[in-house]
Formats: C-alpha cells, sequence, structure tokens
C-alpha cells in the first residue's frame, strides 16, 4: 500500500517559538536546562502535528538547535581547532560558537544551501580527526517513539553531499576523507539499525548536481558500505531540488528505497522512468507535493502524475512525498486573516501540504473518487485564484510584451558614454560613495512602528524621515564623500519597501521561512500581473539633493533581487515576471530622472541565487536576467550614469553577464574573496567603472586608514584608475551611527592618500 511521507518540517514553529527560544538563550535569559527543555516541546509539537495529520511516515532528526549541515560535523566531532574543544560530546558554547563566532574566534563560514535561500554553516575538514561525539538521529528516534509512539525515520545528511558542501581539503583527498567518514556513518547506522529502525533518509541532494565518475564511484562505495554495515536497516537514497543525473547508476545502487523530486526537475525524473523503468525491489519516494513554493498543489495534475508513475510503481513500493523538507516554506496559514480570500485559499503552507500528501496517497491506494469532494474544492480553490483580476491585466501584458520584444541597449556605449559623463559630473579621481543605507537607529525604527500603527500621520513621519536626510546629507558632506545618498530611512527592507508599492504583491502576516540560524524572512507573494502604480523613491531622493550641490544617487532594487527574494507565482514564466519588475521599474528610473536624479543605482545583489543548479539551464537564466536589468536602465540619458551593487556571494564566474548588463558603475562585496574577485576581472578586462568595497561592513571595528590604502593600491595593480570607485562593500543599515562615520572618514582620508599617489 502507498503510505505518505514528510523529508522534514520547519523548525521555527508557527510563531518562530524556536527563533524566539534561540535568542533567548544566547542573551542569557533562559538557562541551558530551560532552553533545552523548550525546543524538546517545540520538537515534539511539530511531530504531534504531523502525526495528527495522518502522515504515515514521519522523519525525525529533522529538528536541530541551528543547522543541520553543522549538527552532521559536530556529530562527527569536525570542529576546528580555534574553538578549543577537546573530544568528547560538544557542548552548546561549542556548538554555537561555529555557528556565530566567539570573543575570540570568528565563525565557520556560512553559505547557500544549493538554491534556496537557505543557509548552512561549512564544515572546515582541515586538521579534524573525525570521531563520534553521539548519535542525535538515534536520540532523535527514541525521542519520538516513547513520548509520541511515532515510528521515525531518522534523516542524515549523507556523506557525498557532506563532503562536497565541506572546505579545507584538496579534491585530490576526497577519497582519503570518504574512507575517514564511511565507518562514523556505519556506526551511526548500526546503532540505528539495533534500536530497530526500519527506514533511514540518507539525503544526497548532490545527485541532483552534475557528476563526474568518480564521484558516481564514491556514490557506489557509500551506498555498499552502509548497505553491509545495516543490512536490517531500509534505506531511503534521497535527492531533491532537480532530477537526477546518473538515473541508471543510481537506481542500481544497493539501498531500499530512491527518492526523486517530480516538482523541480519532474520532466528529467519521470523521462527517466519511462526510460529505464524502476527496480522491482526498491520502493520510490515520489517528491509530488512541492516542498518549496507556497501555492496549493492541483490535486487533479498530481493525482494524474502519480498514476503515471503508478505504471512503472505498483502502490506498495509507492512513498507520496513532499519534493523536499518543508524547511523552506512556511508553517501555516492559518494565520493569513488578511489576505484576500481567493488568495489565501490556494495557498499551501507546511501544514496544507501535509493534508495534501494525506489526500493524494488515499488517491493513490483507493482510487481518486476516493477524494472525489477535495478534488473539486482544490479546482475551486485554484479558479478563484485565477479569478482575481489583478492576476491578469491586460494593458500590462501588451506594454511588457511589446517592451520586451526589443533589445533593451542605451543610447551610446559604453565608451562614448563615459567621456559624456565626466563632463557632466565633474568627479574627482576614485570618486568616493556608499552603497545605499545609512544606520538604522532604534529612533527609525520606533517612528516606522508608530506610523504603521497609525499613532503618526503621514506628515510626522514624513518630517522625521526629512531630518534623518538633512542630518546624514550634512554628515556626507563634512565626511568628504562625492557622491550621496540619501540614506534608505523609510525602508524596512529592500524588496518589501517596493512590493508594497508596486501592483501585483501580497504581504503574509507570518509567512516566515529560516534564512541561516534563528534569522527568518518573510517573502513577499508576486500572486498578480507586476504594474507601476506611482512614484515610489522620488520624494525622500529629490529631497536630499534639494539639500546637497553634490550629486545625489537614487536607489532602487532590480527586478531579479525583487523576483528572487519573493515567492512567485506558478502560471507564468519567471521570465516573464522579470520583464514585469523590469518595465514597472524603468518608469520609477525614467520619474527619478524627471525629478532631476542623474545617477541611479538599481541593486541586483541576488542575482546568483537564481542561477540554475544544472549548467545546462544557467545560460539562458543570466540571458533574461541580464536583459530584465538592462530594460530597467536603458531608456536614460547619456549623460546619467546607472550604477548597481552586488553582493553576498561569489561572483568570479560571472563577469561576462556583469559586464553585459552595461552599468555605468558597478559596487562589489570584496571581503570574502578580494585576491581572487580582482583576478578575474584582470582576466576578464572588465572596463567599466568599478568599486571594490574596501571595507566589511559585517563587522563593527571601525577600518585603519593604512588597511584601506593597502586594499586600493591592491586594486589598482590590476584595474583602471579612471575607472575607480571607492565604497565601503554593502549598505551600512545595520551598522552604528558613530563607527560608520569614524569608518567613512577614515576611508576618505585612504582616498586622499591615493590621489596623491596617481
Ligand atoms: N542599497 C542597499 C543598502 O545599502 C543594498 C543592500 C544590499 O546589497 N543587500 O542597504
Ligand atoms: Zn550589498
Amino acid at each position: 500500500m502507498a503510505i505518505s511521507s514528510v523529508l522534514g518540517y520547519p523548525r521555527i514553529g508557527a510563531e518562530r517559538e524556536w527563533k524566539k527560544a534561540l535568542e533567548a538563550f544566547w542573551s542569557g535569559k533562559l538557562e541551558e536546562e530551560e532552553f533545552h527543555g523548550k525546543l524538546k516541546e517545540i520538537r515534539l509539537a511539530h511531530l504531534r502535528k504531523q502525526q495528527a495529520k495522518g502522515i504515515d511516515l514521519i522523519a525525525v532528526n529533522d529538528f536541530s538547535y541551528y543547522d543541520h549541515v553543522l549538527d552532521t560535523a559536530v556529530m562527527f566531532g569536525i570542529v576546528p581547532k580555534r574553538f578549543e574543544y577537546e573530544g568528547g560530546a560538544v557542548p552548546l558554547s561549542v556548538y554555537y560558537g561555529m555557528a556565530r563566532g566567539t570573543k575570540d574566534a570568528p565563525a565557520c563560514e556560512m553559505t547557500k544551501w544549493f538554491n534556496t535561500n537557505y543557509h548552512y554553516i561549512v564544515p572546515e575538514l582541515d586538521g579534524a580527526e573525525p570521531a563520534l561525539t553521539g548519535n542525535k538521529p538515534l536520540a532523535a528516534y527514541r525521542e519520538a517513539k516513547a513520548e509520541l509512539g511515532i515510528e521515525g525515520k531518522p534523516v542524515l545528511l549523507g556523506p557525498l553531499t557532506f563532503l562536497k558542501l565541506s572546505k579545507g581539503y584538496s579534491a585530490a583527498d576526497t577519497d582519503a576523507w570518504l574512507e575517514r567518514l564511511l565507518p562514523l556513518y556505519a556506526q551511526v547506522l548500526r546503532e540505528l539499525e539495533q534500536e530497530g529502525v526500519q527506514w533511514v533518509q540518507l539525503d544526497e541532494p548532490i545527485l541532483a548536481t552534475a557528476l563526474t565518475d568518480e564521484d558516481v564511484e564514491r556514490l557506489r562505495k557509500v551506498c555498499y558500505t552502509l548497505a553491509e554495515a545495516a543490512p536490517g536497516l531500509n534505506l531511503m537514497l534521497q535527492t531533491y531540488f532537480e532530477s537526477v543525473e546518473r538515473y541508471s547508476d543510481i537506481v542500481a545502487l544497493p539501498v531500499k528505497g530512491i527518492g526523486l523530486d517530480f516538482v523541480h526537475g519532474s520532466a528529467g525524473n519521470v523521462k527517466s522512468i519511462e526510460a529505464h523503468g524502476f527496480p522491482a525491489d526498491k520502493v520510490l519516494g515520489a517528491g509530488i507535493v512541492d516542498g518549496r513554493g507556497i501555492w496549493k498543489s492541483s490535486l487533479r495534475d498530481k493525482a494524474a502524475l502519480l498514476r503515471k508513475i503508478g505504471a512503472y510503481v505498483p502502490n506498495d513500493r509507492l512513498m507520496v512525498q513532499s519534493s523536499c523538507s518543508l524547511l523552506h516554506v512556511p508553517v501555516t496559514t492559518e494565520y493569513e486573516t488578511e489576505l484576500p480570500a481567493q488568495l489565501k485559499g490556494a495557498l499551501a503552507f507546511a501544514d496544507e501540504k501535509l493534508d495534501e500528501l494525506v489526500l493524494l496517497t488515499k488517491a493513490a491506494v483507493s482510487g481518486e473518487a476516493s477524494i472525489a469532494s477535495e478534488l473539486k474544492q482544490c479546482d475551486d480553490a485554484l479558479h478563484a485564484l485565477e479569478s482575481l483580476e489583478e492576476r491578469v491585466r491586460a494593458d500590462i501584458r501588451q506594454e511588457v510584451a511589446a517592451v520586451s520584444q526589443t533589445n533593451p541597449e542605451r543610447a551610446l556605449p559604453f565608451a562614448e558614454r563615459h567621456p559624456i559623463q565626466q563632463k557632466q559630473w565633474q568627479l574627482p579621481l576614485f570618486p568616493t560613495t556608499t552603497i545605499g543605507s545609512f544606520p538604522q537607529s532604534a529612533d527609525v525604527r520606533k517612528a516606522r512602528q508608530l506610523w504603521r500603527k497609525g499613532e503618526w500621520n503621514d506628515e510626522r513621519y514624513g518630517a522625521f524621515i526629512r531630518e534623518q536626510i538633512d542630518t546624514w546629507i550634512r554628515l556626507q558632506e563634512e565626511i568628504g564623500l562625492d557622491v550621496l545618498v540619501h540614506g534608505e530611512f523609510e525602508r524596512t527592507d529592500m524588496v518589501e519597501f517596493f512590493g508594497e508599492k508596486l501592483a501585483g504583491f501580497a504581504f503574509t502576516k507570518n509567512g516566515w521561512v529560516q534564512s541561516y540560524g534563528s534569522r527568518c524572512v518573510k517573502p513577499p507573494v508576486i500572486y498578480g500581473d507586476v504594474a507601476f502604480r506611482e512614484a515610489m523613491t522620488v520624494e525622500e531622493t529629490k529631497y536630499a539633493q534639494s539639500r546637497t550641490q553634490r550629486p545625489v544617487k537614487g536607489m532602487l532594487t532590480g527586478p531579479i533581487t525583487i523576483m528572487n527574494w519573493s515567492f512567485v507565482r506558478e502560471d507564468i514564466p519567471r521570465e516573464q515576471i522579470a520583464y514585469q519588475l523590469a518595465y514597472a521599474l524603468r518608469q520609477e528610473v525614467e520619474a527619478l530622472e524627471s525629478a532631476g536624479i542623474g545617477m541611479i543605482q538599481v541593486d541586483e545583489p541576488a542575482v546568483r541565487e537564481g542561477l540554475p543548479l544544472k549548467e545546462k539551464d544557467q545560460a539562458e537564466y543570466l540571458a533574461w536576467a541580464v536583459k530584465a536589468f538592462r530594460m530597467t536602465t536603458c531608456t536614460v540619458r547619456d549623460t546619467t550614469q546607472i550604477h548597481t551593487h552586488m553582493c553576498y556571494c561569489e561572483f568570479h564566474d560571472m563577469i561576462a553577464s556583469i559586464e553585459a548588463m552595461d552599468a555605468d558603475v558597478i559596487s562589489i562585496e570584496t571581503s570574502r574573496s578580494h585576491g581572487e574577485l580582482i583576478h578575474s576581472f584582470e582576466e576578464n578586462t572588465y572596463k567599466m567603472g568599478i568599486g571594490l568595497g574596501v571595507y566589511d561592513i559585517h563587522s563593527p571595528r571601525v577600518p585603519r586608514v593604512e588597511e584601506m590604502a593597502a586594499m586600493i593600491d591592491r586594486a589598482l595593480r590590476v584595474l583602471d584608475p579612471r575607472l575607480f570607485w571607492i565604497n565601503p562593500d554593502c549598505g551600512l543599515k545595520t551598522r552604528g551611527k558613530e563607527e560608520t562615520v569614524d569608518s567613512l572618514r577614515n576611508m576618505v582620508e585612504a582616498t586622499r592618500l591615493a590621489r596623491e599617489k596617481y
């Protein structure tokens, strides 16, 4: 009989209880013992919910005190020397030290989990002496069984993915590392087997990326070793986020189950099954309910997909699953009392997805007629969504189609615009500027709250924002910056701010998802055609410009970043959404220009995030992403200088695309890989304006003049001095006022020294 199964459930809690507990513990408001108790309560509540919904096979050990990759490293005793760990059980102080840094030791690096916005802690293998420090999956299994009678399925991050995500070893040592880790994995599984565990979910999402023959060989080794170590246990080799490469190799492995994603990469996986069948001795974990999107599944379509799969895999070897862990979606739509009913009715967060899994399992077992009324309800709900008038706006569709048919291009190429802009702006060598935001003090946040609650009227709040702008325009002049910004005091968040002003967006009350550690984000929902309504940034920018003779740079978030940091509709291609955003933002660019703003920055920090996992799909994505940026910015006058900013990730393999964006100036975060990035700009002979961030804004430390002067010297060894700008790494929103002013003063001084030399 088919059964339902979940790959993992969100940790944060419906009301972010988990986040609150972690932060209370960190700040000393919660004692360690109470903290453990609180987390146990949350963990059990999540299991209880899945049990009550009727999920047959519930994942355990998906819960974490911070991050599951960190959990795995810690379980194997892989703790960097700087945390002075001496073996045995890893204390919470060490665990959180690795995640967040201590007074003496910087935190471990954090990076994005595949193509999601979840960040994991990167294990550092150099110098590590792996040894088992505990068996967390076993503890989780025992707890679920003892407390709730749940026969859980422990989840374990697989060795190949673990290694691939780790750093601090050379590729040549991969096999040696595998040799060291496998016995530990074997031990964990053996203990689970002895305990009577039936299924273990071995997560190997790396199988959805391009695999070399060597990797497949390693995978074989992993599966043979582990199957042999615990023959009484059923291993579910779980993949997600894309279709698998090397399907035939994978289904031939000696494991009991293979979990495939039939949402992301569905086409590939279905094709593979159709072409090669599915082995008769294995269970298929069919991931048919989207673990990443927020929309209701069409139960009818999913049931049809199950039927199709059913032609190759009979019911008794079928698990109906989510496509990946539900970690990536909010907890429940229950709190969304303020959304239009037609929109709310079409949403499914984690809890609603549990219901879908149960229903679809029922359909697989007893036929679709057994869920006839639910099928009908689901059809109605999806219909209702389509009936919203925001969904399709003929006017917008027409305009965007017309605009996207032309090649968005500035009137003159950079080489010809550049001298015109030089003449217009008369900037000194190495112009100094910042990335946009200035510190959002408690006062600023307080004022916004009062205004949102209606205690302050628009006038009062507007006056407050103008005061902030005044203060910072004066400060910037006094510090001696060349190109000023208004400071973004009116914005909480660079996506939310624009989403609230554009048509086509909705905002949830409680749609939080974990981004990293206790940090959660609440992405807006793009559910309708995106359209410009009225100027969004002109008033503040114009005001700032009226207070100074120096140029003030307008500040917008780019189309790709807004899209990648939102939950988006699925009825039209992402490319179309990007063009709609671009067309709307172009109108803002034009409004700023008409208001006398001649420098406009369009931030695109999140371009990299949308990059498809499969290399073959990447060029296409980059092509339309670049096009969307150009569409946003191409209609301005020759004298108008377009800036962009990127940060948070590696760009070294994207220089050609960055160049194709055709911005006059790009400022780019470099603190993570300074040398490397400069090198790639050198190789690619990037020839437009560029500001490599000269200091890391993530730290409260005020950088010394000499440090920044050295950075500048280094950059100028490869970059053209006439095109070089000087700026911090990123926006200064989270910094304190004094440290910001001091840092910028030092930056301007370092610039003065550089100007003397060149
Ligand atoms: N202009 C934005 C700011 O300064 C850019 C933020 C970002 O790059 N993430 O806050
Ligand atoms: Zn940035």
